[in-house]
């Protein structure tokens, strides 16, 4: 064949493969960013309002612990900051008695006027939260705690739960039984209970620490855990997940960071849900991390109404890869009272995934799970590329939607036919 031919040929699929993405390319400018500039004016008014409601500092702003002791729970505080529709103001007033809510001031300064604001839904409590649809723990935790205040559900690896605080109390929080009244970090006495469970099971290798937030603990509280976990010899990582680095990312100091690289390899996981929360404080926050060598990893909610559009995911999971997050998980939300009008059909996801794959880099592909009831275990889910199972061929479809066969040939016994080769 001419190479000219052959140049023309490319050329004609490199067209073809330009205007799969047109779609987005084009709507890409309408999703709303944190680092876009109409959010820079409106994140920073904000945080002027808020500074001067407290009569504070840029230093003061700049403090974890600041964040965390003047996180808005109130409804006079809020309406101070943020215009509420009296019928909301009644909502928040009529859930707040049912279930706490609490926004750490960074946080809320990424929130606009916009009725439907992914910052607002996910941190304002609506009127649908009454709504008693839904089980408290559709995991059944209650029945994979076999000490202290692990969760179990794998033959490897296991939870520790170190706290019911955070910085902000998603609406969707799937832990919301956890969640409960009030801050309490686990005692120091279930944490040293969970810790002899796994010295007792060898088999553990990978232990993870939630919460809540983890990193709502102090540094030293941290280095006491993370030194204890580091005296078992068979635990290979240590998993650290955290909203921090969304809702308060404050709280990544060097001193943190300092803390926390003792330990390697400690990996971190996160929890973006739309691009509007990649600040350049969120965006600083993560390279200190990436930088002190801990894998970044995100592990987002499907929530209805905030990102299950799947040009909203397709961003997200772009802007997570170039700050070094790897995409890790799509979750697909539990059925959990008071968060169910978040929930979306299980289509959404598989639609999404169905956008991903192929679009995209794989790198920026997460996993899209359903947790099984009962507490069986993450479950994935993914749109069919195996059409068929024949026994010497498959029927297999692209990314693009191309049915194609494809041959299923018998693994061949390598070590018998290099033998025979060598006329052993
Ligand atoms: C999610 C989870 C894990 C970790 O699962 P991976 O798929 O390894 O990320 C471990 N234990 C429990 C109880 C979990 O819920
Ligand atoms: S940060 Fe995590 S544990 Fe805390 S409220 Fe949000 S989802 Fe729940």
């Amino acid at each position: 064949m001419a190479e000219t031919i052959k140049r023309d040929i490319s050329n004609k699929r490199a067209s073809e493969l330009k205007s799969q993405i047109s779609d987005f390319i084009s709507s890409k400018n309408s999703i709303l960013t944190g680092t876009c500039e109409d959010s820079i004016k409106n994140n920073n008014e904000n945080k002027t309002k808020i500074l001067s409601y407290f009569n504070s500092t840029e230093e003061d702003w700049q403090n974890w612990e600041w964040q965390l002791s003047h996180r808005i729970k109130d409804v006079d505080t809020l309406t101070a900051i943020v215009n509420l529709h009296p019928r909301e103001i009644e909502a928040l007033i009529k859930v707040g008695k049912k279930y706490r809510w609490s926004i750490s001031p960074y946080y809320l300064s990424l929130i606009n006027n916009d009725e439907f604001n992914p910052i607002k839904l996910q941190s304002i409590p609506s009127i649908l939260e009454l709504n008693e649809n839904g089980t408290l723990d559709p995991m059944g935790e209650e029945f994979t705690n076999p000490a202290g205040s692990i969760t179990r559900r794998y033959p490897d690896r296991l939870v520790i739960n170190l706290t019911n605080e955070c910085a902000m109390y998603c609406r969707h929080c799937q832990r919301r039984r956890n969640i409960k009244g009030q801050d309490s970090h686990t005692s120091k006495q279930l944490i040293q209970e969970s810790i002899v469970y796994i010295k007792d099971n060898e088999e553990i290798r990978d232990v993870l620490l939630t919460g809540g937030d983890p990193l709502t603990l102090s540094d030293s509280y941290l280095d006491w855990i993370l030194s204890e976990l580091r005296k078992i010899k068979h635990v290979e990582i240590i998993r650290i997940g955290t909203r921090t680095p969304v809702t308060m990312p404050q709280r990544i100091t060097t001193q943190l960071i300092n803390t926390l690289k003792k330990y390697h390899p400690i990996y971190i996981n996160t929890h973006f849900n739309h691009p509007i929360e990649i600040t350049e404080e969120s965006i600083l926050s993560l390279s200190k991390l990436a930088n002190a060598g801990f894998p970044l990893g995100n592990q987002a909610v499907l929530l209805n109404g905030i990102n299950n559009d799947k040009f909203v995911m397709r961003l997200l999971n772009q802007q997570l890869t170039k700050h070094r997050v790897r995409p890790y998980y799509i979750f697909h939300a539990k059925n959990v009272t008071g968060t169910t009008h978040f929930n979306t059909s299980i289509d959404d996801g598989m639609e999404i995934m169905e956008y991903l794959r192929g679009y995209t880099s794989g790198l920026a592909v997460p996993t899209y799970i359903v947790n099984a009831p009962e507490g069986k275990g993450k479950t994935p889910i993914n749109p069919q590329y195996l059409l068929m199972k024949g026994k010497d061929s498959f029927k297999i479809r692209t990314w693009e939607g191309n049915v194609m066969d494809y041959p299923n040939h018998a693994t061949i016994n390598l070590k018998k036919e290099l033998k025979k080769s060598l006329n052993k």
